[in-house]
């Protein structure tokens, strides 16, 4: 700071004023409800690796704001967590996905064995009564538990493995089928890959990204995959954005793929029109 001189220095105080002002504003939007109704949810589809069949999606979060346009989770989750609302906007948004499914299974787009993925961040998963709050969400909107999947992350698994993985089993109880989310990116080792109280596992993009050019990244996807399907894990595939990467994943032997080669994350009309359009004959 010193060495960029006072104008440095004004600056960079101007631009922290700025930070601690958006915040501001931020958490008084979020304590009025303002933001939420700001918030759109998205779905990119899933889609099964055997027939190419669209088998589910996942709920991705959006923000509609006023001046900026829509923006990815990047640009705004990292504040509304550090404020404390993560868990009340996930709440919000997993209601409203599964409404959004209810909605798609009573007009005949979806059938009953599509999956609807929503991420369930950590204070969402340690609210009191999640299961009850996961158990009301199904009931009003007539879905069974094995139309849910809840995508954790290993870090929060790992920040307290014996009371989350008590409260996912309790979840798990419902039917609910529980996903790991970024798999390999994170901290678990591979002897306690077996105790996840989980049944997918989702592999990151990170390992896909240079495949087919890379014949090491090419090695380790495959490892992967084969040591997942041999602990009984579904596995679903991340950023699936070629043909090729595609192929190799099936060869490897992967359930599902996820992937801007079939779909970008799409609102809701658009992504009924995507169904529409690859309906199997
Ligand atoms: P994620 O759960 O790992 O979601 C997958 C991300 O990869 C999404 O980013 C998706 O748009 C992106 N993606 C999918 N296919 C491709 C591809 O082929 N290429 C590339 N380059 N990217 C692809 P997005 O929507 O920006 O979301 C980022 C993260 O924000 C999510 O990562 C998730 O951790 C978090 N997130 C999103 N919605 C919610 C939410 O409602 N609640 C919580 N707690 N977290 C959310
Ligand atoms: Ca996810
Ligand atoms: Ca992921
Ligand atoms: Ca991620």
């Amino acid at each position: 700071v010193k060495r960029m001189g006072r104008n440095g220095f004004h600056f960079f105080t101007e631009a922290l004023q700025e930070i601690v002002m958006n915040k501001i504003v931020l958490e008084q939007q979020l304590r009025s409800g303002a933001l939420q109704s700001q918030l759109l949810q998205y779905y990119q589809p899933v889609i099964n690796a055997k027939n190419f069949n669209v088998c589910g999606a996942e709920m991705l979060v959006r923000w509609n704001h006023p001046l900026r346009g829509i923006l990815p989770p990047s640009e705004f989750l990292g504040d509304i967590e550090e404020l404390g609302f993560l868990s009340a906007i996930d709440v919000v948004n997993l209601d409203l996905a599964c409404k959004q499914l209810a909605e798609w299974r009573s007009s005949g787009l979806v059938n009953d064995s599509f999956v609807l993925a929503v991420n369930a961040s950590e204070q969402l998963i340690k609210e009191d009564n999640f299961q009850g709050i996961i158990k009301s969400d199904l009931d009003k909107a007539n879905l069974l538990g094995c139309n849910l999947s809840i995508e954790v992350t290993e870090g929060v698994l790992v920040s307290d493995f014996d009371k989350t993985s008590t409260i996912l089993n309790l979840i798990k109880g419902y039917g609910v089928k529980v996903a790991i989310d970024d798999f390999g990116t994170g901290y678990s080792s591979m002897a306690y890959l077996k105790w996840l109280p989980a049944s997918i596992l989702k592999v990151d993009r990170s390992f896909v990204q240079n495949v087919p050019d890379s014949v090491a990244d090419c090695r380790v996807l495959k490892a992967i995959i084969v040591m997942a399907k041999g602990l009984d894990f579904e596995v679903i595939v991340e950023g699936v954005e070629t043909i090729e990467q595609a192929r190799l994943c099936c060869e490897y032997g992967a359930d599902m793929f996820q992937g801007y080669l079939f779909s970008k994350p799409l609102p809701p009309e658009e992504f009924a029109f995507f169904i529409e359009q690859h309906k199997p004959a």
